[in-house]
């Protein structure tokens, strides 16, 4: 017997009939012997919904009452779930948020989980109750509903699995798992049948949408064994597994796997580039930039600045969040007179381009051949960064497409056979 939980996205659970499907996949583990906890997401679109509906109430809405809206979305999904579990012959019920209850910061609409009480939650499974838990929402200490941001429920389900000790935290989404890079640029892109928190996390974060980073660097820090599969297909992956296990560093060392040098490649169009001219060279010039977008909360990600050939002045550029770029601007112009630059220069057409793998830590060369890869395409590179694991570079928006196949290829990513 193994303890499951089991969480389904929103495609999964739009409509009666889909919801259909996720209870014979739930009522399938359960039978097998399990203890089964499901953690759901509002059905597709509805959230989208929920939150247009509090801009039109007004531009000004309170936090509070719009976490009390989009929190709706997975109350509706979680009653539907136990109702066709029950018309099904299953125990089920289920558990709200506040039930529960998941206890969470007081941070309206980016709550963070803090404790998940699970005296009753656990004694329901173990009489065979399956518990069905909407994702996405919790309770502050004020007895308040919140919710977890966007993308939140995967979230939800990682922090539900680590508080009842689960075996696994099975996700099903409407992918079959995480491919080495975005199958609809590279049909020859392979599922990854295990990939590591850390490169995960990387991908993740650099724009392979499958999972919310949070719940990854939280399956990280618990050590919740996740996996990654679809809801649709059952297909088996050569080693007869399913969909991606995501895992600690030593379950792939222990499982002996022949270790590619790069895991994955990944894209990101989300991104605003940002030149300041002329700035002076002198110590504390960067701090007078960065300090006040940190006090903004702006989050800067690469950053280069060359040295002053003329022992003067320096242009400085980094990227920030396309959606943030009209508030750095802001704040630059404020800070202009203790940064001292000359002028502002920024472009929106740029993409961030990273390849992905902990195979680097042990070998060398693998920025070098990713640079070279570029060039052999007249690629031009405009910013690099590196980490322990990942080389990421910063290349105009028109290339995005040609860059990640030329280094899907380069990496010997691409699966053999016939492209599909
Ligand atoms: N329903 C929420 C959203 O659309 C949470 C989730 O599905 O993960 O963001
Ligand atoms: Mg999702």
């Amino acid at each position: 017997m193994s303890r499951i939980v089991m969480k389904f996205g929103g495609t999964s659970m739009a409509g009666i009939e889909r919801i259909r499907n996720v209870a014979e996949r739930v009522k399938r583990e359960a039978e097998a012997g399990n203890e089964v906890a499901v953690v759901v997401s509002a059905m597709a679109g509805e959230t989208d919904r929920l939150v247009q509906f509090c801009r039109e109430a007004s531009s000004l809405y309170d936090p509070r009452e719009y976490d009390v809206v989009v929190a709706s979305g997975e109350q509706v999904t979680s009653g539907l779930l136990a109702i066709v579990l029950q018309s099904m012959g299953c125990k089920a019920r289920s558990w709200l948020g506040w039930q529960l209850p998941i206890r969470t910061s007081d941070a309206h609409a980016s709550a963070r989980i803090g404790t998940i009480d699970t005296g009753t939650l656990l004694g329901a499974m173990a009489a065979g109750e399956i518990a069905v838990i909407p994702g996405f929402q919790g309770l502050t200490e004020e007895g308040r509903v919140t919710t977890l941001g966007r993308g939140g429920s995967d979230t939800s389900a990682v922090a539900v699995a680590a508080a009842v000790k689960a075996d696994r935290c099975d996700i099903y989404t409407d992918v079959d798992g995480v491919y080495t890079t975005d199958p609809r640029i590279v049909p020859r892109a392979r599922k990854l049948s295990r990939v590591t928190y850390e490169e995960m996390l990387e991908l993740a974060s650099v724009g392979a949408k499958v999972l919310q980073t949070r719940s990854v660097g939280l399956a990280m820090k618990e050590r919740v064994r996740v996996r990654v599969l679809s809801s649709f297909e059952d297909a088996r992956n050569d080693d007869g597994h399913r969909g991606t296990l995501i895992v600690g560093d030593d379950e792939i060392e222990e499982a002996g796997m022949e270790r590619q040098l790069i895991t994955g490649i990944a894209h990101d169009k989300n991104e605003a580039k940002v030149t300041l001219v002329a700035v002076p060279d002198r110590p504390g010039a960067v701090a007078t930039i960065f300090g006040p977008l940190a006090d903004a909360s702006i989050n800067v990600d690469m950053i280069v600045q060359n040295v002053a050939s003329d022992g003067k002045s320096t242009d400085v550029t980094f990227t920030v969040p396309r959606a943030e770029l009209a508030r750095t601007l802001d704040v630059l112009e404020k800070a202009q007179s203790t940064i001292g630059h000359l002028s502002v220069r920024h472009d929106t057409k740029i993409a961030k381009i990273s390849v992905v793998g902990v195979g680097m830590r042990s070998h060398a060369g693998v920025a070098a051949q990713m640079f070279k890869a570029l060039a052999d395409r007249g690629i031009n590179i405009q910013a690099i960064t590196t980490s322990e694991i990942k080389v990421s570079v910063l290349i105009d928006e028109d290339f995005t497409e040609l860059a990640v196949r030329v280094l899907h290829t380069a990496y010997g990513l691409d699966s053999e056979g016939e492209a599909a």
